[in-house]
């Protein structure tokens, strides 16, 4: 499995679960499966209702705390400093952890300043209850607001990016920073399965459509992807992406699909 550096000198897999949709038994079912799979960084956050079952498949995986990556994130309405102060309390005892390996704020707020809200995400960092700190849904405008107001590195930005979204101007940014780029609903929600490009380029790889849109994000630098899986054969195939390249004729056919 391809890891990726965080400025805080931990890395991150460029591959985890998605979690966002999984509840009840569902949640805890994909997560132990995916666990036993041999996938080592989980995504989810407090807004999916679902962290609870997140730490009960952790607690019995059996897989020690500190070979798991866990992503969380605050939402807005806890954007306030006591609120996030009291929300990634709230996720660690939901999660029954010490610590998330990345604390991120989940989408930009209007209602509460990103000097409030970053200056208590670096407490909570400062505190050792998140490793690294990082944003979602941010632009490169915010990015820049919120590094600027952090003491800690923003080590991550969690953004929709896949073949149908392009995120060249984010990517840009990121990498000149060394921030990396999560990028969500990789498979575009599912769509990308029989999207009549991929499903060539990977019928010539023996690979599924699906596999070729998760190849292409990691493939690229600073690049990581949490695919949301619920199904064993998806949660297995989405494990199978650092075993074949695209190659120049295939990121060439890629680039000239058409984006939403
Ligand atoms: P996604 O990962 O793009 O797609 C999930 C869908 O693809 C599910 O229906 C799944 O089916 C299917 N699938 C998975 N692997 C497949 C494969 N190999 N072949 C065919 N179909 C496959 O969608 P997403 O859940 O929107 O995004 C992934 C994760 O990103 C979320 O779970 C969440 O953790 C994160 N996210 C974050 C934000 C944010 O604001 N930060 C927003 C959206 C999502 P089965 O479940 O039936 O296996």
């Amino acid at each position: 499995m391809i890891s990726l550096a965080l400025p805080n000198g931990h890395s991150m897999p460029a591959l985890g679960l998605g979690t966002w949709q999984l509840r009840d038994s569902a949640c805890e079912d994909a997560v132990r499966t995916a666990l036993e799979l041999g996938y080592r960084h989980i995504d989810t956050a407090e807004r999916y209702g679902n962290e609870r079952e997140v730490g009960a498949a952790l607690a019995a995986s059996g897989v020690a705390r500190g070979d798991v990556f866990i992503t969380t994130k605050v939402w807005p309405d806890h954007f306030r400093a006591s609120d996030l102060r009291k929300a990634a309390a709230e996720s660690l005892r939901r999660l029954r952890t010490d610590y998330v390996d990345l604390l991120l704020l989940h989408w930009p707020s209007k209602d509460v300043s990103l000097a409030e809200t970053v200056g208590a995400l670096n407490e909570v960092a400062a505190q050792g209850k998140a490793r690294a700190i990082g944003v979602s849904n941010f632009s490169v405008e915010l990015m820049r607001e919120a590094a600027s107001l952090s003491q800690a590195p923003i080590a991550c930005n969690q953004v929709e990016y896949h073949v149908l979204r392009p995120q060249q101007a984010l990517l840009d940014y990121a990498r000149g920073e060394q921030v990396v780029i999560t990028a969500y609903s990789p498979l575009a929600k599912g769509r990308l399965a029989d999207h009549p490009v991929l499903v060539r380029i990977g019928a010539k790889h023996g690979k599924s459509a699906s596999q070729v849109a998760l190849r292409w994000l990691v493939q690229q630098n600073g690049v990581a992807v949490i695919p949301k899986a619920s199904r064993e054969p998806n949660l297995r195939a989405n494990m199978q992406l650092f075993d074949f390249s695209l190659d120049d004729s295939d990121l060439r056919e890629l680039a000239s699909v058409t984006p939403l």
